[in-house]
């Protein structure tokens, strides 16, 4: 039996939709309160009014993670609501095709501004807030792209997820003394609205290639952030799940 998380104050970047709102959904039902970031106020409106109505305290905060000043913003934001941080979900992150050959500077540093950069200038913007909390989590949601797995179309990403997973350990290591933990989950493939954007096709190769037979769905990745993010949890640290159906295990496909 896992101690309840209730009135543990949590932030989720990327809250607004897909991932992030199943780990919202999944932290609230758990009795935590919720800052919900992104850069939409009116999706991040829409999912904050869906989980109020099903009980939750949450509050919202239009914040680019890529932005150092809004990632300031948004813990002063979390701190004024509930007068500290205990967990930070960094989930924030975006995930457009681009193959190499063709790939600019700009796209290179977008996709790593917000995946990579936007999940250390989030962390660096709650760690005060983690620290005085004294049992402060960090759960990254990093993918099984990158660090384990490669997809053509996909280096910049992939660079940016596997990147995510050197800073959990240093940051892991840096963090102990005050008592905060830094994990990461790996998602395969969960159906979400970024990856619904990747087309039919795409999504019924995935589902052929994962051998419990369904993508994931963003409760799976919401429990495993609600496990990292416990008390029983807490000797845990610079260390990964992955959550993919055994999407990462065949030796060949069937
Ligand atoms: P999604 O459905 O596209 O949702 C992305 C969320 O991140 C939205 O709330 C979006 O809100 C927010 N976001 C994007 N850029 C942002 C920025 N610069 N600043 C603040 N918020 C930002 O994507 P998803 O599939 O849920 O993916 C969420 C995370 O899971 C990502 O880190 C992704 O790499 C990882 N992941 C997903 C899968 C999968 O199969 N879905 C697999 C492995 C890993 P706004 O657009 O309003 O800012």
């Amino acid at each position: 039996m896992f101690t309840s998380l209730a009135g543990s104050s949590v932030v989720v970047t990327g809250g607004s939709k897909g991932i992030g709102k199943g780990i919202a959904a999944v932290f609230a039902a758990d009795g935590a309160r919720l800052v919900l970031a992104g850069r939409d106020g009116v999706a991040l409106e829409a999912t904050a009014g869906q989980l109020r109505t099903e009980g939750a305290e949450v509050v919202t905060c239009v914040a680019d993670v890529a932005n150092p000043g809004d990632c300031a913003r948004l813990a002063s934001a979390a701190v004024d609501a509930y007068g500290g941080i205990d967990v930070l979900c960094a989930n924030a992150g975006m995930f457009p095709e681009q193959p190499l050959a063709a790939m600019s500077p700009e796209d290179l540093e977008q996709t790593l501004g917000v995946n990579l950069k936007g999940t250390i200038f989030a962390t660096q913007a709650c760690l005060p807030a983690l620290t005085a909390s004294g049992r402060g989590r960090v759960v990254v949601t990093s993918s099984i792209t990158g660090p384990i797995t490669g997809v053509p179309g996909w280096a910049h990403y992939g660079a940016s997820k596997a990147g995510q997973l050197g800073f959990v350990r240093a940051a892991a290591v840096e963090l102990a003394p005050h008592a905060i933990t830094v994990n990461a989950v790996l998602p395969g493939n969960v159906l979400t609205e970024g990856l619904a954007g990747m087309g039919e096709d795409y999504l019924a190769a995935m589902t052929r290639s994962i051998p419990l037979g369904r993508l994931g769905d963003v409760a799976d990745i919401g429990h495993a952030c609600l496990f990292l993010a416990s008390r029983e949890a807490g000797f845990i640290t610079g260390q990964t799940i992955v959550v993919d159906g055994g999407q990462v295990l065949p030796e060949a496909l069937a």
